[in-house]
């Protein structure tokens, strides 16, 4: 059908050039109006054709299993987008098959017609039919509808109507299209699941959804453990295979509604709806249950994994998503330090507080200490102190290591914390000796490894400590008042290193303690390779050791082992009496813990 073209010149010559003119106008105008959705733009040029011809009912339908009423334009009311209706009883299923336009003036009198709905229900007469062709999807039709029964439509008019249904079947095509590549944008090839752009745009959705649900989700970052050697063993495709079965292991272990996205390479990150931090541990854990309880199926053969985990709870009143992201990264990490295969919390702070007010306290020198007695188990006496490194925030209140360590190890910003404490403690030293206090008194600190990489700190912090040692009014003999406490909280990359790194200090007269000793594995390696004066005692090794035999014939025998090798000792977490008096019969030198004093602002 080309009606279009030997009707132009009629339409000219029958006086109807301007309308005709009129109508494209209106056509093109459309076409170009800046700043309508795709359907905000189709159902627009349904509303256009309607006007333009005088049409009651304009609707673009799908047929596929069912008809469907995808775009309307109805001035009666009574066909509203979105109807649904068996393909055989639809007046234009004939269209959809012949895919040859119908016109029809006057349906009540047309025999297959008369009867029909729409005719007699819904009282339209004139009609047209014409199929709209979206590429090679033959499913689309527009039908054109009146009341009003007249002659049937001329060439214009149909030639009009045949020019907009190509347009729609151009606009639902780039639609699709432009469907089609979002969803590949958003799509990890792999494993199918969302990637990580589709995961950031969610993940904001699901944040700025929080106050209006009035409850919160949880989040769970994923880390396969020693992925890269499925990799070196087996060849990237087989890793490839890993990483697909593991994926969809993932997704259909998940909740309705819950989902799981593509965060890395082998990294993936769960979006837990509804959970209280406990409930979304128990996910994960379960996860990680079945991750042990039953391996990967692969073209090389069965293939056993474990994942590690940090999880973290979103409460309705958080607001921002990135310090989360954050939390759970720094929550994977711990738990990847701590041997792998396990699942770690976030712990939820009592005073909100993220990466961005972190970095705020440390730019306002907001960095405060705290600093807990040390005491001789023998004497009684306080022989010492640890400073403890707080923060305050911008509105007062004092944030506990606990809820910013593991933050700021993240971010690289322990250096900093390190840097203020270790500044005050040296400040507070020399107050003190000026006051007369006793020049053998100790100051324990806490360094990160994060803080000895940095040489700048480190020679600044020389620097500074020579400036106090000639002002002060003491003079110290070798043995200076510093203690600097090292922990295997963090990764070590070697210890060669962390010596050469410590080795300035030691040269200047600090001293060594190994804190939390007992607690890692690798304690004795550290104790084998640094000239370490001080251990102290895991707390948890000090507070077990009245229940359990065992336990305190280690305490006895760490105490004895360290007095032999020229070491004192420290037991943390004396929390009374007896505990110190045991302590004390058993060859522990010192004690720090609740019973002595707890952490005091300095
Ligand atoms: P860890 O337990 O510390 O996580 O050890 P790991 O070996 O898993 O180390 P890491 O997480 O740092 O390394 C991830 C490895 O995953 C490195 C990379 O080669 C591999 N990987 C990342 N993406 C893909 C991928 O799409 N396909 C395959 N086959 N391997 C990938
Ligand atoms: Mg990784
Ligand atoms: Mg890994």
């Amino acid at each position: 059908m080309q009606p279009a073209d030997p009707s132009a010149p009629r339409v000219a010559e029958t006086g109807q050039g301007d309308t005709h003119v009129d109508r494209l106008n209106a056509l093109w105008k459309l076409s170009v109006q800046r700043g309508l959705s795709d359907a905000e733009r189709i159902r627009a040029m349904l509303e256009m054709a309607a006007e333009v011809l005088d049409m009651d009912l304009v609707v673009l339908g799908e047929f596929g299993e069912h008809y469907t009423a995808r775009y309307v334009s109805d001035r009666l009311g009574v066909f509203p987008e979105g109807t649904v209706q068996m393909v055989e009883t639809v007046l234009c299923h004939g269209v959809q098959l012949s895919r040859e336009p119908s016109h029809i003036a006057d349906l009540r009198a047309h025999p297959l017609y008369a009867d029909h709905p729409v005719v007699s229900t819904l009282g339209l007469r004139t009609y047209s039919g014409l199929p709209v062709a979206v590429g090679d999807d033959a499913r689309w039709v527009l039908a054109l509808l009146r009341r009003r029964c007249e002659s049937p439509p001329d060439a214009v008019d149909i030639a009009y109507m045949e020019l907009i249904a190509d347009w729609l079947g151009n606009a639902l095509h780039q639609s699709a299209q432009k469907d089609l590549l979002q969803r590949i944008a958003l799509t990890d090839p792999l494993t199918s699941l969302p990637n990580r752009r589709a995961a950031e745009e969610r993940l904001q959705k699901e944040r700025a959804r929080t106050p209006r649900d009035g409850h919160g989700f949880a989040l769970a970052l994923v880390d396969l453990d020693h992925f890269k050697m499925v990799n070196d063993r087996y060849g990237h495709a087989v890793g490839d295979e890993v990483l697909k079965a593991v994926a969809s292991r993932f997704q259909s272990g998940l909740r309705e509604g819950d989902w799981v996205a593509r965060w890395g390479g082998e990294e993936f990150l769960f979006v837990l709806h509804g959970s209280t931090l406990e409930q979304a541990a128990d996910i994960m854990e379960r996860l990680a249950d079945q991750a042990r309880a039953s391996s990967v199926q692969t073209s090389v053969g069965a293939i056993s994994l474990s994942f590690s985990a940090g999880v973290a709870a979103f409460g309705a009143n958080d607001s921002e998503i990135l310090p989360m992201l954050e939390q759970i990264d720094h929550a994977m990490y711990r738990a990847k330090a701590d041997g792998r295969d396990q699942v770690k919390t976030v712990a939820q702070s009592s005073v909100p507080w993220n990466s961005a007010l972190l970095r705020q306290a440390l730019a306002e020198n907001r960095v405060r200490q705290a600093s807990q007695p040390i005491v001789d188990l023998q004497s009684g006496q306080i022989i010492a102190d640890e400073a403890l490194a707080r923060i305050e925030s911008a509105s007062g209140e004092i944030v506990e290591a606990k809820d910013f360590v593991d933050m700021a190890e993240g971010l690289g910003l322990m250096a900093e914390i390190d840097r203020q404490v270790i500044r005050n403690v040296m400040q507070r030293c020399v107050v003190r000796m000026d006051q007369g206090g006793a020049p053998d008194f100790a100051h324990f600190v806490n360094v990160s490894p994060q803080f000895l990489a940095r040489h700048d700190l480190v020679a600044e912090m020389l620097e500074n400590a020579m400036g106090y040692c000639q002002t002060c009014s003491v003079m110290l003999g070798p043995v200076k008042p510093l203690v600097l406490e090292l922990t295997e909280r963090q990764r070590i990359v070697s210890l060669e290193k962390l010596r050469a790194d410590l080795q300035p200090f030691i040269d200047f007269g600090f001293r060594l303690a190994l804190d939390d000793f007992g607690s890692g594995y690798s304690s004795y390696l550290y104790l084998a390779h640094l000239p370490v004066s001080f251990l102290k005692i895991e707390g948890w090794l000090v507070s077990h050791m009245r229940q359990d035999r065992k336990v305190a014939g280690i305490v006895e025998s760490l105490a004895g082992f360290a007095r032999k090798e020229g070491m004192r000792t420290v037991a943390e977490h004396v929390e009374d009496a007896e505990t110190a008096r045991i302590l004390a019969d058993m060859g522990v030198d010192y004690g720090q813990g609740w019973h002595f004093g707890r952490p005091q602002l300095a």
